[in-house]
């Protein structure tokens, strides 16, 4: 019996005029997540997106696991194709649902005709299969308000289609709609939270990590790595810029007061991050940064490390608190990787009392040491290793 994927669009049915280009960007998004699993035939017709795989071996599972990590899903399901005669659908209806019946003790059956032409109304249809159902199940009983399970049989224009259920997809807006962002990604919880955060609003993800070999090891990269790579299975590949910072972190060691040593390896943390963005076409940065989290995320603080660039800061998590984050890193599976005790930048110089509200100018005061801040930073930025995370 031919089976296909069902896809139901999320939010993108509000989109009005702009509805064709996000759906096209879902098709496209789709097609090269299943593209090593065979070929499959994609239409979209009335709202819906239908996955026809063409070859025999091809992966059902796998498919359906992937299209589960695609943002601007409100729901999908798996259903079988048939004619659309009542005959086919009385036929296959039993076969097809079988197995999942027999596991099961209650039901309803929902139709959608879109089709208008069709011989029977939705009333008929559902209660015609239902009928059908209960004569060859007889373990099984009709409950309208409370079912283990909603058989769907939807009219479409060329076939019909038999669904037991559906699953929640991903939500969110397809990657591509929204432009293009850069996440400053450490190793820690939120960072990874937060580009999750950003691509389920439809953008595509660039990463910067600064990393000061030798305070920090080849595996506090090899983490950020494996962070990005859980934050890909959602976003696409994300190409992922090293920044050297182990020259710039001992600068400002030696010539600036000890308290401002995280703000101002902050703001120079921004000023890079904005020119590679700048020169990837990145229109914005992204942080993980919570308000009050720690010293360096008050809102002076904040308003500090904002000061020296000239693009959109965005920090999807700024009122989110500690736990509703760790939620968040638990269901996209970064958290185990997350709490790996591998040492960040900015957990080597740390200030015993960090200034947690910086007047303005005080910033700009304590960085006067730094004479040679413009060279560090280009050097820095040529010496920027990349590569693709997927
Ligand atoms: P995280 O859990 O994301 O590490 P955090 O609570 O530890 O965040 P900070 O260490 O103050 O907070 O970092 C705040 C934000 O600055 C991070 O969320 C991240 O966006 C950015 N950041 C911190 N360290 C780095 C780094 N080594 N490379 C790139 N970005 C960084
Ligand atoms: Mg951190």
């Amino acid at each position: 019996m031919k089976e296909i994927i069902l896809i139901k669009g999320g939010e993108l049915v509000l989109k009005g005029l702009n509805r064709k280009n996000f759906e096209n960007t879902l098709i496209t998004n789709i097609k090269r997540k299943l593209r090593d699993l065979g070929q499959v035939k994609i239409e979209n017709l009335q709202s819906t997106i239908t996955i026809e795989p063409v070859d025999e071996d091809f992966d059902f599972e796998t498919a359906l696991e992937r299209v589960s990590y695609v943002f601007g899903i409100a729901a999908f399901s798996r259903a079988c194709i048939c004619e659309k005669t009542v005959e086919d659908i009385y036929a296959k209806a039993p076969v097809y649902l079988k197995d999942t019946l027999l596991n099961v003790r209650s039901f309803k059956v929902e139709a959608k005709r879109s089709d208008k032409g069709f011989p029977l109304k939705s009333p008929e249809i559902c209660r015609e299969v239902g009928g059908i159902l209960l004569e060859t199940f007889p373990h099984l009983k009709v409950d309208v308000h409370n079912p283990d399970l909603v058989v769907t049989v939807e009219v479409r224009d060329r076939y019909a289609f038999i669904r037991a259920g559906q699953l929640h997809g991903a939500g969110g807006l397809p990657v591509g709609t929204a432009g293009k962002a850069s996440i400053l990604i450490s190793g820690g919880i939120d960072s990874p939270v937060a580009a999750y955060t950003m691509a389920k609003r439809g953008l595509v993800l660039n990463a910067i990590h600064f990393a000061s070999p030798p305070y920090t090891s080849i595996r506090a990269e090899q983490k950020v790595k494996a962070l990005l790579s859980k934050v890909a299975k959602y976003s696409g590949p994300i190409n992922l810029a090293i920044v050297p910072f182990t020259e710039i972190q001992e600068e400002i060691g030696k010539n600036c007061p000890e308290d401002y040593f995280t703000l101002i390896m902050r703001r120079i943390m921004m000023r890079i991050a904005e020119r590679i963005s700048r020169e990837h076409h990145s229109l914005a940065l992204i942080t993980g940064e919570s308000l009050g989290q720690v010293a360096s995320q008050t809102l002076p603080a904040i308003v500090e490390t904002d000061s020296v660039v000239n693009m959109p800061v965005l920090r999807p998590l700024i009122g989110m608190d500690k736990d509703e984050i760790i939620r968040i890193s638990k269901a996209i599976d970064t958290f185990e990787t997350s709490i790996l005790p591998y040492e960040d930048c900015c957990t080597v110089f740390t200030p015993k009392h960090p200034k947690t509200k910086p007047r303005p100018g005080q910033c700009e005061e304590a960085e006067k040491g730094l004479t040679s801040m413009e060279e560090l930073i280009s050097r820095a930025i040529d010496d920027t290793v990349y590569s693709v995370v997927e």
